[in-house]
């Protein structure tokens, strides 16, 4: 049986937010191998979440939970004031209750371009991001870190680790950050 893809996380599988594991999904009730191990916000928490069940919005539906926070979505209205997003309602929804989270150790951020949200293409490095450079340069000068350590001491799963996305309207990198 054939993966449901995810457009704002098309590399889902291959990141560390699934794990094979024989179990009943608690929503569909299948018999699944593949369990969904990142967040989940939600009051009561699903023992298994099959691919399935949030690429169809029921695990969202079913628990009335996030696997994204709506107000880590750049560019949303987070306080009484903020200019209204204009990203489509239909859009921010899909990131909110239909797409796999990715793991950070601090704030989640789902970044935005071409009034549109981007795919999260994965946890990115100094290497992975070399060939980005000019890309990334206002992403990573509005940091207020020294951009050398972004060049330089990016990892995957450490200290200073990057998470590079894509927009999938004009291809544009972006590069959110987590940093002590
Ligand atoms: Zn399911
Ligand atoms: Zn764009």
């Amino acid at each position: 049986m054939n993966l449901p893809h995810f457009t704002y996380n098309p590399n889902a599988y291959a990141l560390d937010l699934f794990e094979t594991n024989e179990g009943e999904c608690s929503i569909c009730h299948e018999q699944r191998s593949l369990q969904y191990v990142g967040s989940f916000y939600s009051i009561e928490e699903p023992d298994y979440i099959c691919p399935w069940c949030i690429a169809n919005g029921k695990a969202a539906e079913k628990y009335d939970g996030e696997f994204n926070d709506y107000c880590g979505i750049e560019g949303v209205a987070v306080m009484p004031g903020d200019e209204e997003s204009s990203i489509p309602k239909g859009l921010l929804d899909e990131i909110c209750t239909r797409t796999p989270s990715y793991f950070s150790w601090q704030q989640e951020a789902w970044l935005t371009h071409c009034h549109t949200p981007c795919a999260f293409v994965g946890y990115a490095d100094s290497e992975m991001i070399e060939p980005l450079l000019d890309e990334l340069k206002d992403d990573i000068d509005s940091l207020g870190i020294n951009s050398e350590l972004i060049k330089n001491n990016l990892t995957t799963d450490g200290h200073l680790v990057g998470y590079l996305f894509q927009c999938l309207t004009c291809k544009q990198h972006r590069l959110h950050v987590d940093f002590d």
